[in-house]
């Protein structure tokens, strides 16, 4: 006989472990924050709890290992000198993208877009808006979801090393999704790709200079080496 106790109580049943997040040694970063303002980097900047990882990223990409002021568990960063780095994507699922709203006390909303991914009403309908203007409209002023896009990978450099995680709020990247996706579920195992720091610059018809950096993952096609030693 087991235990009734969380039917009656179902939010003070025990989480299961988000094996997802729980094996990722460190994190690939285009942005920091300087003082209160996020700043887009030209290079990867990677964060890790680990002084071996961070020694690593240093010998593979460039910088230097130091610590970082943050709270956080991921207290060593390496600033990279590198904008384009090789890596492995196991499999399709370790491509992930929801939509949250962040509250003080974590998120307020979780959806897909169209139906609602929180434990109290997940598949509902969740009530954003159809065009993706709006969306972003009201993801900028605070009321609506914004992108969570996460990738896990290896390095294709040093697959030992472990798992990495890349994690954006791009919209741009969103627009690459269905493709990325697509391409990943059909190749149906390791696929190699170029996890990338993208420039972009361009003048609009009005003449105004436009600048900015975007993350882009571009797939290379399937791993011609089995994986096997890195498992
Ligand atoms: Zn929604």
């Amino acid at each position: 006989m087991s235990l009734r106790i969380f039917e009656t109580d179902p939010d003070a049943k025990p989480r299961p472990r988000n094996v997802f997040m729980d094996d990722i040694v460190g994190r690939f970063r285009g942005g920091m924050l300087v003082g209160r303002r996020p700043v887009a980097l030209a290079e990867w900047r990677v964060t890790t709890d680990d002084p071996d990882v961070a020694d690593r990223i240093a010998e593979l990409f460039g910088g230097t290992a130091e610590e970082w002021d943050t709270d956080r568990a991921d207290n060593r960063q390496v600033m990279t000198e590198t904008a384009a780095v090789s890596i492995v994507i196991e499999q399709a699922d370790h491509l992930r993208a929801r939509m949250v709203l962040l509250g003080l006390q974590g998120p307020v909303h979780q959806c897909d877009g169209m139906y609602s991914l929180a434990d109290d009403d997940r598949g509902e309908p969740c009530g954003c808006p159809r065009s993706l203007q709006e969306r972003k409209d009201k993801a900028k002023s605070g009321k609506g979801p914004r992108p969570d896009i996460s990738l896990k990978f290896r390095l294709a450099d040093d697959p030992e090393l472990g798992y990495f995680l890349f994690g954006s709020g791009s919209w741009t990247l969103v627009s690459d999704l269905p493709e990325l996706e697509n391409q990943l579920a059909q190749a149906g195992g390791p696929v190699q790709a170029d996890l990338k720091i993208t420039h972009v610059a361009y003048t609009t018809k009005a003449g105004r200079d436009v600048e900015y950096h975007r993350p882009e993952i571009v797939l290379k096609g399937a791993v011609s080496v089995p994986l096997a030693a890195a498992a």
